[in-house]
């Protein structure tokens, strides 16, 4: 599978200088390994050297799980897990809360992946419309009766042109991205004067990344470009255009499952009932263990700094 390299410097701050952080691999797919640089500049990790833009598409593969659609179940069973995972403070509850407090009625997806929040938005009354690059799942979402553009934010900023939104989501999309500062220049257009920006990313400075290195399922190599922490973020969206609300910490019990699996197979091979054995446990104890040791993922919400200048 091994595609076209190239060496970079810091998609952040143009820096050349840089540190080899770690080394891992694409336990996923490919086996292949893959370097962390740490930027001397302004201390952001990034994969370096990184797979070209326009292959990356190889190392995402039709079962890649934000690909997959997951039915949302109405049986007794289904509300009861669903009701369990509002209660244990899952990502897609903290996102809701959100978008509730800042009353928003029409939200941008970007990388909407499987259609499963458009699909919850719906389901909500919140007007949604999606962007997404793979052509399989922009197909199944306008099946729904969906919208849905097919591409990145950028061969999509026409089609939007039309469109405001109260808030742009990226959830676990915003560590993919090649040009992160480009991508907040258009969402920056598309939200409204008093919209908001959430921005979901796995968090390179957690407990779980320190323990488990090269083998923490966050670092997702070679598909995640930059390897976000919340100091990061936050000084990347204050330095462009946005200003932070809030910062919250989501439980993503699969991470640290994952991160187990890659330890111990080397590969992602975990068998099914021990997967499911550690999600659980570890979802519950997680959620214990929360204010101890933090998670995995954080989420932060932005507003835009026009809106506040305008107030
Ligand atoms: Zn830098």
């Amino acid at each position: 599978m091994k595609k076209k390299l190239e060496s970079t410097d810091c998609p952040l701050c143009n820096s050349g200088r840089r540190t080899n952080f770690l080394t891992g691999k694409d336990y996923l797919y490919s086996l292949e390994s893959f370097v962390i640089a740490k930027c001397l500049h302004c201390g952001a990790l990034y994969t370096n050297p990184r797979v070209i833009e326009n292959e990356i598409g190889a190392y995402y593969q039709n079962d890649y799980k934000p690909f997959l659609a997951k039915t949302v179940k109405s049986t007794a069973l289904g509300k009861l897990r669903s009701a369990i995972g509002s209660m244990l403070g899952g990502s897609q509850n903290i996102l809701l809360k959100v978008l509730s407090a800042h009353k928003v009625e029409t939200v941008l997806d970007v990388g909407a992946g499987s259609g499963q929040l458009l699909e919850v938005f719906a389901n909500r009354g919140i007007s949604g419309v999606g962007v997404e690059l793979n052509h399989q799942c922009v197909q199944s979402i306008r099946k729904r009766g969906l919208e849905c553009y097919e591409g990145d934010l950028e061969n999509s900023m026409q089609e939007l042109s039309g469109h405001c939104f109260d808030a742009v989501v990226m959830i676990h999309v915003f560590e993919h991205l090649y040009s992160p500062i480009e991508v907040l220049r258009f969402a920056e257009q598309l939200l409204s004067p008093n919209g908001i920006l959430y921005i979901e990313v796995p968090d390179a400075a957690s407990l779980e990344a320190q323990l488990f290195k090269g083998y923490w399922r966050g670092y997702e190599l070679p598909r995640h470009i930059l390897h976000y922490n919340k100091s990061m973020i936050e000084d990347l969206l204050n330095k462009n255009g946005f200003m932070i609300i809030e910062t919250n910490n989501v439980s993503l019990p699969s991470s640290l499952v994952e991160s187990v699996g890659f330890l111990m197979f080397k590969s992602n091979k975990m068998p099914e009932w021990m997967y499911y054995c550690l999600f659980y446990f570890w979802k519950v104890f997680q959620f214990l263990l929360k204010p101890l040791i933090g998670t995995s993922s954080i989420a932060i919400t932005a507003s835009k700094l026009k809106a506040l200048d305008e107030r």
